[in-house]
């Protein structure tokens, strides 16, 4: 029985690699975090090796009394991280990641061909939610069903509920998607609420990026309006990768969701849970119930805050004007540069955030904005000081690609390497080692 160094050295090293590259970064993005050695403990575990297909005490192979243990305790405490009473609400902890929970929930509530709307991808949705372009249906979800997006309002940067409302009158979707990848606002859910009944639409929210802040109550709480609720749990969650979906336990529009949605996961797309995730998951949500908990995803949130103001000073336009979350979006366009070339000159200075598209973009190739995120660097003990250094650093990068003349080693960018090398920057062993 060899240790990893001993059998493969090969990804002993490149895994060694990538640990470093995380240590040594200022890492931005905004859907990633670190999460805990226990987690990681729990995830490296013995639990990959077993077959459970089914759900506790109703399994397909023998052998699973300690996986039907771990997978209760998981949705328990999915229920209790949440707030959620276990007589209204049920959980399903087996999928294995955000977009397959989504698709999920579609197959459980729609027919092929039926209606949905979420938010636009190039307005910060998600893949899963139905995009397509005027050429081709890119995501699965566009394949199988019919989407019509619901957009931003582009003067003001928030979700236009003027036009998703009279577009649902017309197109009379059977599903409303609440949820984006790339949007620093809350999302009016008493609103949506309204629309949906009006056109007797399922209301699903997919909390993936904000379900820490849920978690922690320090944005609004999606349970009381919606019937479903999907989630990554790698997120703002700071858990494994994976999925959770939520559901009503009366039945919603005549439909029983609890069967509906169990079936959809297994067998209708999925087979084996990854009971290694599951067992990750609950140690996440057993953090999740703890103060230290709130009172990251409060920092998060004033960490996000301080770096929105930072870059307002600086003159930066945000899309929204600022952010209520973990996240800020900046539109470059009136600087004259764009997402791709600043996402690659902060690359070669080790500050990892995504290009992003922001509102009125021509090109999805060219995006002109950068999305940053607040999440990983707060688990990593920042607070709002550094994240007005982050700004300022970031500052620096643009610089950079607006003067296409000055050299990057020859910048202010090279003290910022030397700090995040220096023995003063944040350790990581808890994390990491
Ligand atoms: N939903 C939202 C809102 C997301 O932002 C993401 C991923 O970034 C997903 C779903 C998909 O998650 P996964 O990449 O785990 O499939």
């Amino acid at each position: 029985d060899y240790s990893l160094s001993e059998a493969d050295p090969e990804i002993h090293t490149i895994i060694n690699k990538e640990k470093n590259r995380q240590f040594r970064s200022l890492e931005l993005i905004a859907s990633e975090n670190f999460t805990s050695r226990a987690v990681m403990e729990a995830v490296g575990s013995c639990l990959t090796n077993k077959y459970s297909e089914g759900l506790p005490g109703k399994r397909y192979y023998g052998g699973n009394e300690y996986i039907d243990e771990l997978e209760v305790l998981c949705q328990e405490r999915a229920l209790a991280a949440f707030g959620l009473d276990g007589k209204k609400w049920g959980v399903n902890v087996q999928p294995l990641s955000g977009s397959p929970a989504n698709f999920e929930v579609y197959t459980a509530v729609l027919n092929p061909h039926d209606r949905i709307m979420g938010l636009d991808l190039p307005h910060g949705g998600h893949l899963s939610h139905g995009f397509m372009t005027a050429k081709r249906r890119v995501s699965g979800t566009s394949i199988y069903f019919e989407s019509m997006p619901y957009r931003l309002d582009e003067s003001t940067g928030l979700v236009d509920y003027d036009m998703l409302e009279k577009t649902a009158t017309l197109f009379r979707p059977k599903l409303i998607i609440a949820g984006a990848s790339a949007y620093p606002r809350d999302f009016d859910y008493p609103r949506m609420r309204k629309i949906a009944d009006s056109v007797g639409a399922f209301l699903m929210m997919d909390m993936a990026h904000i379900s820490g802040l849920v978690s922690a109550s320090v944005v609004a709480n999606p349970f009381e309006y919606c019937d479903i609720v999907t989630t990554t749990t790698h997120k703002s969650l700071r858990g494994p990768r994976g999925g959770m979906i939520f559901f009503k336990k009366d039945p919603v529009l005549g439909v029983e969701l609890e069967s509906a949605i169990n079936n959809a996961v297994f067998p209708g797309l999925q087979g084996g849970p990854h009971n290694h995730t599951i067992g990750g998951l609950a140690v996440c949500l057993k953090h999740a119930q703890s103060p230290e908990f709130k009172i990251y995803q409060n920092k998060v949130v004033s960490n996000c805050r301080a770096l929105a103001k930072r870059l307002t000073e600086l003159g930066y336009k945000l899309v929204s004007g600022g952010s209520d979350n973990h996240l800020v979006l900046v539109d470059l366009r009136p600087l004259g540069t764009d997402g791709a070339r600043v996402e690659k000159i902060l690359d070669l200075a080790s500050i990892t955030l995504n290009k992003n598209s922001v509102p009125g973009d021509k090109s999805a190739l060219v995006p002109g904005g950068i999305r940053i995120g607040s999440p990983a660097m707060t688990t990593r003990g920042f607070g709002e000081s550094e994240f007005v250094a982050i700004a300022d650093f970031i500052h620096e990068g643009v610089q950079i690609t607006l003067d296409a003349k000055k050299s990057v080693t020859g910048s202010k960018l090279q003290d910022f390497m030397k700090f995040v090398t220096s023995p003063s920057f944040p350790l990581m062993d808890r994390v990491l080692d």
